[in-house]
């Protein structure tokens, strides 16, 4: 009688090296669907971040008067926007800066170097030189 004295048979040992190692592989399977989720929740929280990022420093178009009579109808439909002073569209566009970095709050209309649009913030968030 082979393995009498242990209880334990060379057929009982497999029989318990393959349970074992089934357990151990569904635990690896799970540690591995875990760890996938939790990247892709971060890649998500990241991308949430950047979006938020590119919000604030988003484009604001400076106009000018474009020389166009534009009605109340361009500004509904889209072809023309309502500026302070009056109606324009793209044409009339003198240059974007960012909402963000743009710190000039005085003359509106006036062009200038500093906040231009898009800034450094906004090239570094899409990968841009
Ligand atoms: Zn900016
Ligand atoms: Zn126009």
């Amino acid at each position: 009688m082979r393995g009498a004295m242990t209880g334990d048979t060379s057929e009982d040992y497999a029989r318990r090296r393959v349970r074992e190692l089934t357990e151990e592989i569904k635990r690896l399977h799970a540690d591995v669907l875990y760890e996938q989720e939790r990247n892709a929740n971060n890649v998500h929280a990241y991308q949430d971040r950047i979006d938020a990022a590119l919000a604030l420093h988003s484009e604001w178009g400076i106009y000018d008067e474009c020389g166009h009579d534009h009605t109340e109808e361009d500004v509904r439909t889209g072809k023309a926007i309502d500026v302070d002073v009056g109606f324009t569209c793209e044409e009339g566009k003198v240059q974007s800066v960012c909402r963000e970095c743009d710190t000039d709050d005085g003359d509106a209309t006036e062009a200038t170097e500093d906040g231009e649009w898009p800034c450094p913030t906004v090239k570094a968030l899409k990968g841009e030189k």
